[in-house]
């Protein structure tokens, strides 16, 4: 008898970076709604938009848990498919250094991955896997490993069987290809994902939307209410399908700005440059993804590599000492308090306030694309993130929650 066999008749869990996972009895839907500020969804609810979303009080289970530091997309959406912080699975930036190529890099290739996904083990394990991203970048992270479907709304017209299990994508979910600048972009995600369980009807599916929408309006807004009415309607549709549905956000959202809408930004690389004196030290942020365009690579996170390990101290002192700056930490520190990979951030981490953001240079930003106020995420101030079932889970773990415990809720705790 196969492994496999055993493992279905006994109901033995798999086990995937120390945590133990049951297998899905009910298809079970993972869906991360990318800058998720829970009061996106509150206001939703409040203004009539999202009935699904305002029954899961009384049907469900609403919990709320923390995102991985820094609060971005590639660390939190890798957090949540190992269902482990980036010490353990590498993944601390959208962009990082790389000292073996001894170059700033995009952090989206497979390699810099240090740990199993729970997606992959449960495809090894025999279950159908699927994963619909809505930006290409995350396809290659989300899926390495993964015998299943993963294709991304990006480039859904190039899918095909050899690389993504899947074919003839936009026929099959019915609309077109959307900009990579759209809510279109996240509904198509969702729109595959319900044609996916209408006919694959996978074990376990994730999907996980861009927050396009939620770098532009304000929860509340006519833009961000009738995007979540959107989200809404086609998640009753999963749960009607019968899957198990867990929410999840890879991190929260919030204004920049003053009170008039400009943005505030302190631009480290030029403090630096003008006290600690220029080449002493080299801002890297971690935000930097190809797609700039809504954020102009401004969030509330960076990361500072200094050049002689004895000017550490003093970097520190001109960096603590900006309004903008809520804290900075040496690497050893940060790597303890948010659980990140030592060997893959620099000598500081600078966090920002709530309403402000980190820049390198004034001259490295493009501001032009920013057509509405500031609204980003990377720091403490966005780690609040909602976690929300269709279903009434039992025996949840006391103490703190977090993102990347979804998996564990839905496969674990649903009665
Ligand atoms: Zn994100």
């Amino acid at each position: 008898m196969s492994l496999n066999k055993l493992r279905d008749m006994t109901n033995t869990p798999i086990s995937v970076n120390q945590r133990a996972y049951h297998l899905p009895r009910a298809p079970t839907v993972i869906v991360c709604i990318d800058g998720c500020e829970q009061e996106y969804i509150n206001q939703a609810v409040q203004a009539g938009s999202a009935p699904f979303f305002a029954k899961l009080a009384a049907r469900g289970t609403v919990l709320s848990g923390d995102c991985v530091m820094p609060s971005f997309t590639n660390p939190n959406n890798l957090s949540i498919v190992t269902g482990a912080p980036p010490s353990v699975h590498g993944i601390c930036g959208n962009y990082f250094f790389d000292p073996e190529q001894n170059a700033e890099v995009l952090m989206n290739d497979a390699r810099y991955l240090r740990a199993p996904t729970v997606l992959a083990q449960l495809a090894a394990a025999g279950r159908k896997v699927a994963v619909v991203t809505a930006k290409d970048k995350l396809r290659s992270l989300l899926g390495h490993g993964l015998q299943g479907i993963c294709f991304s709304a990006e480039k859904a017209d190039e899918a095909n069987l050899e690389s993504n299990g899947i074919d003839r994508v936009l026929e099959k979910v019915g609309l077109q290809l959307p900009s990579v600048y759209s809510a279109d972009l996240s509904e198509f995600v969702f729109a595959a994902g319900v044609m996916l369980l209408e006919t694959v009807r996978p074990d376990l599916m994730y999907l996980s939307t861009t927050d396009y929408v939620q770098h532009k309006f304000a929860p509340g807004t006519e833009g961000a209410n009738s995007f979540y009415a959107m989200m809404d309607r086609y998640l009753k549709r999963l749960d009607e399908g019968g899957a198990v549905i867990g929410i999840t956000a890879d991190h929260g959202m919030n204004a920049k700005t003053d009170a008039l809408g400009k943005p505030s930004i302190a631009y480290l690389q030029d403090v630096l440059d003008a006290t600690a004196g220029s080449g002493k030290a080299r801002v890297l942020l971690p935000i930097t993804d190809p797609y700039v365009v809504h954020h102009g690579a401004l969030g509330s996170y960076a990361t500072v590599y200094v050049n002689d390990p004895a000017d550490i101290p003093l970097v520190s002192k001109y960096l603590q000492a900006l309004p903008e700056v809520e804290q900075v930490l040496d690497r050893a520190e940060a790597a303890a308090r948010f659980e990140l990979p030592v060997d893959r951030i620099g000598d500081l981490v600078v966090l920002s306030h709530r309403l402000s953001v980190l820049g390198t240079s004034r001259t490295r930003h493009d501001l032009s694309g920013l057509t509405v106020p500031l609204r980003s995420h990377g720091g403490l101030s966005e780690q609040r993130i909602p976690l929300l079932f269709n279903r009434v889970l039992q025996d949840v773990p006391p103490g703190r929650l977090r993102n990347f415990d979804v998996l564990s809720l839905a496969l674990n705790h649903v009665g």
